[in-house]
């Protein structure tokens, strides 16, 4: 099994090789990332200049590795159109260092990223834990793992595209994985206007409303200790869908727990990332 994995985080981040690290134990894993941190670059992708590439020295030894000067997207693009050669089974962006949750993935990097591979025909995860959060970042890392392990043992018939967000909330606190949909209106945006003594400067401030999002929503499962996986644009109906991703994630919290009987609950939201949206 061959996957790539990338991140906006850039490719020096302690998320990434947390990720790289668990997956180079079941899979080839090639690393095209971008060369600094490119949070929030959404899908942004470079026409306008040329692309230079550098091949880097690997935190985990063995694993090839590319620093792009470029976006997310990018290095993607890069990396099925040219770097490597023959067939990528997996795209897996992340994890990112904070979550990337309902309005978060337009302009995320991270999500971008996948959507390349995904687009390009590979399933595609982008995976997210809460910002300093050490279990965070290790179960999140074990998850996509697992999550990737399925996607080899049985190719699911149509290709999928999961957001997935860990709580920052120790493994044998978190409550369940739920299959989520997108919030809507996560954030309230704001300007900050001040002077540095010569020009005016603006700030854009981001921050997460609280409260108002329903209990189907990625916003809700992860302010509630429940690890969220969000399926974005599927050609699937959402009866297939739903087979698909029960199976997919059945046994998957007792699996990742070792622990026997816990809870486990799947249930399908229909997604909205489909929606007529300008980004
Ligand atoms: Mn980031």
């Amino acid at each position: 099994m061959k996957i790539l994995v990338t991140n906006d985080d850039g490719v020096s981040a302690d998320g990434l090789w947390i990720l790289v690290r668990e997956l180079a134990n079941i899979a080839e894993v090639v690393v095209v990332a971008p060369d600094r941190e490119q949070s929030a670059a959404g899908t942004a992708v470079t026409l306008w200049e040329p692309l230079r590439i550098r091949k880097v020295h690997p935190v985990v030894h063995g694993v090839e590795t590319y620093a792009v000067e470029g976006t997310p997207s990018d290095s993607v693009l890069l990396a099925l159109g040219s770097l490597i050669k023959g067939k990528v089974d997996l795209v897996v962006s992340g994890i990112n260092w904070g979550l990337n949750l309902g309005d978060d993935i337009y302009i995320s990097g991270t999500v971008s990223a996948a959507l390349q591979g995904y687009l390009h025909g590979c399933p595609a995860l982008a995976v997210s834990a809460e910002r300093d959060s050490e279990p965070g970042f290790q179960i999140a890392a074990r998850l996509a793992t697992m999550l990737a392990g399925r996607f080899n043992a049985s190719p699911p018939a149509d290709n999928l595209f999961l957001n997935i967000n860990v709580p920052n909330v120790p493994l044998a606190r978190i409550g369940r994985i739920q299959v989520t949909r997108l919030a809507s209106e996560s954030h309230i945006n704001t300007v900050t206007e001040g002077n540095d003594g010569k020009r005016n400067y603006y700030w854009l401030v981001r921050q997460r409303r609280d409260g108002s999002q329903g209990r189907k929503t990625d916003v809700w499962a992860v302010d509630h200790g429940h690890i969220s996986i969000t399926p974005l644009f599927t050609s699937l109906p959402t009866r297939t869908l739903s087979a698909l991703l029960n199976n997919l994630c059945s046994g998957l919290l007792e699996e990742l727990t070792g622990s026997a009987g816990r809870e486990y609950h799947v249930a399908l939201y229909w997604c909205r990332y489909h929606r007529n949206r300008s980004y």
